[in-house]
Parts: structure tokens; C-alpha cells; sequence
């Protein structure tokens, strides 16, 4: 400490600083990237006018899409605000009660492994101690697993066994300063856009050289020098052959193999045993595309492997993510400004739920449930003796040990797992078996709630107080803005008042997150001194003033202070026993299941750019369903002509599990016997866009993550008799049709594309059912039949204003949907009200297509305008014309394919 001044000090902010003029600083709910967020709520608290911090180190007052759109989602309309038991809204002491006793009826019958939780990414640090000590600390089962697993369990696994610990190395800033940026099962531009804009604004500076690693060609390509489509699940083989080439060429670190590490000879001699034209069948990849990447790494020094969800989702996770640690051992590229591996990920506190031990083999603080010394330094801070010494069920076991009725009291805790886990039309009917389910949510219907006893209505973002970490180890303080809607209680609140029932009381006194944080910060210091990578112990003296002041900050912030380089590892000290970083042998081995003549296709799952997870939030704001508005499957047009497929059909994609329906996307993206599915839909926004349901739930043996990335399914044509697209008053019924997707619409309308297998005899009383429902002296309906095309359209409204209109047609509709959701809810009269059932604008005012740009809601057509005129022959040009792609960026690779497309036209 120097000049008398806390070590702290710095890291603790002006109080009124935190909700200044310019608005509450928090951090974004979405993904990893941990975005700093300025929010000004509206006086009535259901919208917000939404900024980036300028001064939060992650963005930099950068954000997405979806970050920008946050005050659209603050309605209250979808909201559980009062607690329920079986359908019924209670006292919260009566819902409590139910939970407390159903947990303790299990217990003294089965034991405590007979109730689990299983919680999620989403939850904050404070929740996420609290939950853990509950069950490991107090209940004494390790039943406590989190949707973690499904997203970078592999990435915790490989960092434990080459660095003795779950550490991330590095920092964003590396991204920006490195001359190579290799992005493996990362598609950075959709998942992690501020990230990718930072990265991209380097590329422009400095010329950082870029490689994707991907099957399909994502967004991310846009500023790729190379992209490899390597075949699915064969990155291993790949790395192994990277590894072998830097020692075989000598462009490895001798002396930082020497003094820092072991194992590199059952490393290489695992890696070294496949030949070049062995990892070129293997990775589908050209000899001389192989030789060029393996070049370009040995050759940049200043190299960064990000990688994320499609190195993770595997049945060879861990050896994925061992195979590219060993890359940057060998070469002592790690843990130094530019250099090394980088896990990102997906949710916005996965970091904070590691930290605490979230998952189910973990203890809080980074301790291992497997290490007795561990385990008896939990024990002592919690003054109990019941931590258990084994781990619980990972996601996918502790689901199984629903279904087969070895857990009996269950309590979910903001996620959805009816709809996130593989093999989910199983998950569902073990939870609808369950003896006993608890469901702590924001939002009243998901597809989870609806199979709950207890339904335990949760703070939502705005209105919860307390920390996350994002994927640079950086912690933020999500702050409240917003008083507590109808009943709604905190995560940490909920548990603390059941097991306040289950009689620990004594050690469950928080009076708020503060309180939680600091016993948090105190237990990371525990018999530490350096033997632990996790130790933000000198956070420990927070006052309930400083904690809400507390700036961004990355761990460790041990008692002496914050470090000035939080990087680790670049000179050595791993946190293994001989404080040497380990080198992993780790042989290639293929996705567990192939595909066959029956299921042809190997299906490949991800993110949208618009959308979160299980669109609980995201769905709330028609700027973000604009881009996709329904369930899409991506074919390859080769693939597509083999099955009949036309662009716009709808494709059911199939196997032994269950069945998806989906709109058809024919691209060159997405190589020849893949297809790929967007994870997003439910049964809340589609009648059949459940992809989870075709997952296998295959994992990897160390790290218990299922291969979302893989699963052998067929397609073939939705045969529908009829196609529609409706923009209504009144949300339609998913399940009333053969296929439907709907999402809000502008106005407070709807959107909904439809479509059946059987011919419709009377359009008319079905345009009346759905656009007006129950028809009054106001209402009225004009309509246009074209018996020979088989169109059919209809217009409805109530006095002048319209209500809805219905397009509908033998084959896939093409009437403009951005035009026509702008048609709702105006006053239309006379022979403009026919115009209507042209379904696209008239040659006087110009369609806009649709949309691209979600944060100026810019269509295709705006764009193609701009470029067809001349005025626009680059990305920035269409942005100066139209704004495309001027705020998060994310849109921007769209308007570049729009260019090519326009520019190889013509030159054709
Ligand atoms: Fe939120 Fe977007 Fe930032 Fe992720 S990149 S934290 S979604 S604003």
C-alpha cells in the first residue's frame, strides 16, 4: 500500500455515483460478455431508456441488439407476481411451507440425496452462494447442478486438468492486442457482439489476422482470413495436429515447457499419431487449408484461441479444450498481454456460479468437493459437518434420476430445462412425474412452469440487487432500478426463508446480498495465500455503502489489493500440486452417434442474433423477433433439391426422438449433410420448435456436458396444404395448428405464421375466428379470393382502425410482413382499406422488407436500395445511407452478403 491511500479504494465508486443523472449503472442479463448498462426507467417503471457505460471496461458504452433493446422488456403483462400452489395464488409463507415440507419429507424417507436443485446462469453470485450452501453446507447432498453444464462445463474440466484450477487466463484486451485471433465453435458475432465489435475495431487498427474454426459459415466470417468448415466434432484431431507441427518445426518455448510445465511427451506422442492426410480425412479440411492454419498460429506470437459453446457442447469437450491449452503450453502463449486460451461464456453469471461451486462436483470458492482439505475448510466457515464428499448428478444424471424417481422433491431455480435439456420430451415427462416441483421464475408460462406445484415468483433483472461475473473473471453489480412488482421475492430471499423452515436459521440471517457477498469474499480467503486462484478476500470489509458503489472489477483481489495485470499463468504458477501447468494427451475420438441411411443428416444447434435462451425476455420486444420470427432449419440448397426442398418451405426435421417443424433457409453456409436449428423456440412461441427434443443426451465423460452440437436426424417436406401469414389482435393458440409461430407484432399486436395439413373449406369463418374472435356491430371484414392461385386475404377492422389482416395461400407466403404489421392498429378508410389486400405497399411508398438492422429497424429493401442505387458500395456507406449497422454492428455481416450478392449480379 502506498501514499496511506485502501487498496480499495479505487475500486469503490461514488455512492450516488451508482444511480446518477445519467441513470443506474448495472450490467446486462444477457450473455458472457457483461456488458455495462446506464438505465433511466420510465416513471411507471415499464420501459427505460437503456445506454452503454462508457466506463465499464467490457463495452466501453458499446452494446448489441439485444442490450439495447432491455427497456422494451419491463412490461409486466407475462409476469408470475403472486406465489401459487397447485394453480392457486397464496401467501408466500403457505408456498414456503409447501416447499420446506416436501424437502424435509424427502429427506427423513430417502435421505438428503433424494431432493436436488438445479439453478441457472442467470441467477447472481449472491443466489448462487446462498443456493450452495444451502444444499452442500446444510441439507448435506451435492444435488445442486446448474444449466452451467450445458454451456462451458468442458471449458472448467480442461482448465482443472491442464491448470489445477477453473482459471480463465486472460482478458478482453487481449482480443485487441493480438495479431491472431482464432475463434473455435465461437460464433463471436451473434453471441458475444461487443466482444466481436472489439474485436473487429482492432482488426481495422492493427490488422489483427483472424481464423474461424466452424462447420457452418456463421456471421463471425465477416472479417475471417480463413474459415475452416471443419467437419463436426473433429477439432481435436485438428489441435493435436497443431500441437505435433510446433514441436516437429520448433516453434515452441523450450524454456517455459522446461520450467513450467509436465506431460509433454504423452501429450505429443498422442498428438503426433495422426498424419497430415489422417487429419485431413478426419477434419474435411484441404491438406494446404490445414498447412496455412498451422502456419499462421506458429508464426503469431500474439495469439488468442477463443473458444466457446461448439468446442463445449461435445461428447469430447474436455479434450477439445486440453487439445488447444496444450497449443498455447507448448508455445508459452499464454497468461501475457495478446496470448492465450480464452473460454467465453454463454450466460451472464456462469463465471459467478463456477465461483461459488454451482456445479454439483464443486464447493464455493473454487474449492473442490473431492479435496478433504477443501471440504474442511468449507465445513469450518459453515460450522457444519455434513459437506458431502461426493459430487451430485450433472444436468443431464440429475434428470434421469428425476425420471426414474430417485429424486423426489425437485426445485428449479430461472431456467427452463423442458425445453434446454437434450432429449427433452424425457425431461418434461420426469418433471411432470416428479413428486414434487418447485419453480422459482420471472415469468408465469414457460414450459417448465406449467408442470410445477410451486410456482415462487422471482425478482427479474431491474429489480434484483447484487453481482456476476462475465468471462474476463470481471465482477459487476447488477443493480435495482425498479421497486419489487406484486409479491416478487429474490432468489437468496427464497432460500433463505426455506431453510430457515428446515431449521437452519442460525446461519441464514442476510439482511441483504451485501451480506452474502462479503461472508462470500471472506471464505475465498481462506487458508489461501496464493494457493487458490480465486481469492477476493479483500473484499470482505465491503460496508453495505461500498458494496453498492463497487466498480467493475477483476479477481483476485487479494488482501494487498487488486493486481495490476490479472493475468495468470505467464510466468508459471498453476494451482496443481507441483505448481506446473499439465499437458493432456488427448486422443481423437468422434461424435458418439453417427448418422445413418435412416437419420442422414447431423444436426448442429446454436444462437440468433435477436435472441436469449428460451426468448422469455427477448420475445418481449418486436424489434428483436423482426430478424427471425419463427423457427428456421438451415439446409444446404444441394441437400435442399435432393428432398423437394424450395426456399420458404417448411421442413419437419426428425428421428427416433421427436420432431421439429421449421421454416426452410437455404444456404452455402451450412455445408452439405448438415442442418441446423436455432435453440430458442418453446411450445410458448411454436407448435413444433422445440430443438432440444432431437438431442441425444450424450456427454462428455469428464465434464458431464451433452453434445448439443451433434445428433443424427432426417428432413424431409412439410406437406401443408395451406400456408399463412396473420397479423392479429389476440395471440393465436400454438397448439390449435399443424404448424404456427407466433410473436409479438408492433401496436401490441401479434405476428403468426401458419400453415396446415388439411385443406380449409370455409376461409372465411376462419379469417373471423382469428382476426376478430367475436364479431359486433363495429367490426367488419373485407376479403379477396383468387380461387385459381388459391389465395385467400382478408382484412378486418373494428370502425376504421385496422384489426388484422390474414394472407393466405397454397404455397408459402409472399406478402411483406414488415408492411403489413405496420398496417395494424391504423385508421384506414375507404379505398385505402382494399389496398390492404394487395399484402405490400403500393408503388408510392416504399417496402422495407424485412428486417435487418433490429436497432434501427432498417429492412433488406431499405438496404438493396441503397446499394442498387450506387450510393452505397461498402458496409459503412449503407450504414451512412441508411444507419444499417451503425449501433451494435451486429447486422453488419448481413449487409456484407447483401453487397456480394448485389456485386457478383452484376458482374454476372
Ligand atoms: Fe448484453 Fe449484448 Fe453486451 Fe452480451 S454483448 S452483455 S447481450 S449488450
Amino acid at each position: 500500500m502506498d501514499g496511506g491511500s485502501h487498496p480499495l479504494e479505487s475500486l469503490v465508486g461514488d455512492t450516488a455515483d451508482a444511480a446518477s443523472p445519467i441513470g443506474t449503472k448495472t450490467t446486462c442479463p444477457y450473455c458472457g460478455v457483461g456488458c455495462g448498462v446506464l438505465v433511466t426507467p420510465s416513471t411507471d417503471g415499464l420501459r427505460a431508456e437503456i445506454a452503454g457505460d462508457p466506463n465499464h471496461p467490457a463495452n466501453f458504452g458499446r452494446l448489441c441488439s439485444k442490450g439495447a433493446a432491455l427497456g422494451e422488456t419491463l412490461a409486466l403483462d407475462d409476469r408470475l407476481l403472486i406465489p401459487e400452489v397447485d394453480g392457486a395464488e397464496v401467501a408466500w409463507a403457505v408456498a414456503l411451507d409447501r416447499v420446506a415440507d416436501a424437502f424435509r419429507s424427502a429427506i427423513d424417507a430417502h435421505g438428503p440425496d433424494s431432493v436436488a436443485m438445479y439453478v441457472s446462469g442467470q441467477i447472481l453470485t449472491e443466489d448462487y452462494y446462498i443456493a450452495n450452501k444451502f444444499m452442500k453446507g446444510f441439507v448435506g447432498t451435492a444435488n445442486i447442478d446448474t444449466n452451467s453444464r450445458l454451456c462451458m462445463a468442458s471449458s472448467v474440466a480442461g482448465h482443472k486438468r491442464a491448470f489445477g484450477a477453473d482459471t480463465v487466463p486472460g482478458t478482453y484486451e487481449d482480443l485487441e492486442t493480438a495479431d491472431l485471433v482464432v475463434l473455435v465453435g465461437s460464433n463471436l458475432a451473434w453471441c458475444h457482439p461487443v466482444l466481436f465489435q472489439r474485436l473487429r475495431a482492432a482488426r481495422e487498427m492493427r490488422g489483427t489476422r483472424v481464423v474461424v474454426i466452424d462447420p457452418r459459415a456463421t456471421a463471425s466470417c465477416e472479417i475471417a482470413d480463413l474459415h475452416l468448415a471443419i467437419a463436426p466434432g473433429s477439432d481435436v484431431a485438428l489441435f493435436n495436429g497443431l500441437l505435433a507441427h510446433l514441436v516437429a518445426t520448433g516453434q515452441i518455448a523450450p524454456d517455459y515447457i522446461a520450467d513450467h510445465t509436465s506431460g509433454l511427451h504423452a501429450a505429443l506422442e498422442c498428438a503426433a499419431g495422426m498424419s497430415l492426410a489422417e487429419i485431413s480425412r478426419i477434419t474435411g479440411l484441404a491438406i494446404q487449408q490445414i498447412d496455412t492454419f498451422y502456419e499462421l498460429f506458429a508464426r503469431h506470437e500474439r495469439a488468442v484461441t477463443v473458444y466457446s459453446q461448439g468446442v463445449n457442447q461435445s461428447s469430447a469437450g474436455t479434450d477439445k479444450v486440453n487439445a488447444i491449452l496444450n497449443c498455447h503450453l507448448a508455445t508459452g502463449r499464454i497468461g501475457k498481454p495478446g496470448m492465450g486460451p480464452f473460454s467465453v461464456t454463454g450466460q451472464p453469471n456462469a463465471m459467478g456460479g463456477r465461483e461459488t461451486g454451482g456445479l454439483s462436483n464443486m464447493l464455493a470458492a473454487h474449492m473442490e468437493l473431492a479435496d478433504p482439505n477443501h471440504r474442511k475448510i468449507v465445513s469450518e466457515f459453515w460450522g457444519v459437518d455434513r459437506v458431502p464428499d461426493a459430487p451430485g448428478f450433472k444436468a443431464v444424471d440429475l434428470f434421469e434420476a428425476v425420471h426414474d424417481g430417485r429424486i423426489k422433491a425437485l426445485w428449479i431455480m430461472a431456467t427452463n430445462p423442458v425445453d434446454s435439456l437434450p432429449n427433452a420430451d424425457r425431461v418434461r415427462e420426469a418433471i411432470a412425474n416428479c413428486p414434487f416441483v418447485a419453480v422459482s421464475d420471472v415469468t408465469r408460462k414457460t414450459d417448465t412452469t406449467e408442470l410445477a406445484d410451486v410456482l415462487l415468483p422471482a425478482a427479474a433483472w431491474g429489480e434484483k440487487d447484487g453481482t456476476v461475473t462475465n468471462s474476463e473473471r470481471r465482477m459487476s453489480r447488477q443493480r435495482q432500478f425498479l421497486s419489487l412488482p406484486g409479491d416478487v421475492k429474490p432468489d437468496w430471499w427464497q432460500v433463505q426463508e426455506v431453510a430457515r423452515r428446515l431449521g437452519f436459521g442460525g446461519q441464514f440471517n442476510y439482511r441483504s446480498p451485501r451480506d452474502i457477498f462479503v461472508e462470500y469474499a471472506a471464505l475465498t480467503g481462506i487458508e489461501n495465500g496464493g494457493s487458490r486462484d480465486l481469492d477476493i478476500s479483500a473484499l470482505a470489509e465491503l460496508t453495505p455503502e461500498d458494496y453498492d458503489a463497487l466498480e467493475p472489477v477483476q479477481w483476485p483481489v487479494a488482501p494487498d489489493g487488486p493486481r495490476r495485470d490479472t493475468r495468470f499463468f505467464g510466468e508459471g504458477g498453476f494451482f496443481t500440486p507441483d505448481r506446473r501447468g499439465r499437458f493432456v494427451a488427448t486422443p481423437y475420438k468422434p461424435p458418439l452417434s453417427a448418422t445413418s441411411d435412416a437419420f442422414p443428416f447431423a444436426l448442429n444447434t446454436g444462437r440468433i442474433r435477436d435472441q436469449w435462451h428460451t426468448m422469455t425476455r427477448t420475445a418481449k420486444t418486436p424489434r428483436l423477433t423482426a430478424h427471425y420470427s419463427e423457427p428456421f432449419v438451415q439446409v444446404n440448397p444441394s441437400d435442399a433439391a435432393q428432398y423437394e426442398i424450395s426456399p420458404g418451405d417448411l421442413v419437419v426435421v426428425r428421428n427416433e426422438q421427436g420432431r421439429v417443424t421449421a421454416r426452410a433457409v437455404l444456404t452455402d453456409d451450412t455445408p452439405v449433410g448438415i442442418v441446423f436449428l436455432p435453440m430458442h423456440w418453446t411450445g410458448q412461441f411454436a407448435s413444433a420448435g422445440r430443438t432440444d427434443v432431437l438431442l441425444h443426451a450424450n456427454m462428455d465423460p469428464v465434464s458431464g456436458q451433452p453434445e448439443l452440437k451433434f445428433s443424427p436426424v432426417a428432413i424431409e417436406r412439410f406437406e401443408a396444404a395451406w400456408f399463412a401469414f396473420a397479423v392479429t389482435r389476440s395471440r393465436p393458440a400454438v397448439a390449435a395448428f399443424d404448424y404456427a409461430a407466433v410473436a409479438p407484432a408492433s401496436q401490441g399486436g401479434n405476428r403468426a405464421e401458419l400453415a396446415g395439413l388439411n385443406t380449409i373449406s370455409d376461409w372465411q369463418t376462419f379469417a373471423e375466428s382469428l382476426l376478430i374472435g367475436r364479431a359486433s356491430d363495429q367490426t367488419s371484414v373485407l376479403a379477396y379470393h383468387d380461387r385459381e392461385t388459391g389465395q385467400h386475404r382478408f382484412a378486418a377492422f373494428e370502425g376504421d382502425r385496422c384489426i388484422g389482416l390474414l394472407f393466405a395461400a397454397g404455397t408459402p407466403v409472399t406478402a411483406s410482413r414488415t408492411w403489413a404489421i405496420e398496417q395494424f392498429g391504423r385508421q384506414i378508410s375507404g379505398a385505402d382499406r382494399f389496398r390492404l389486400l394487395a399484402g405490400r405497399p403500393g408503388a408510392d411508398v416504399p417496402d422495407r422488407g424485412p428486417i435487418v438492422c433490429a436497432c434501427f429497424e432498417v429492412g433488406q429493401a431499405d438496404i438493396l436500395r441503397a446499394i442498387t442505387s450506387g450510393e452505397a458500395t461498402s458496409v459503412d456507406a449503407v450504414g451512412a445511407c441508411t444507419k444499417a449497422g451503425t449501433n451494435c454492428g451486429s447486422c453488419r455481416s448481413e449487409i456484407g452478403r447483401l453487397l456480394d450478392a448485389k456485386i457478383i449480379a452484376k458482374a454476372g
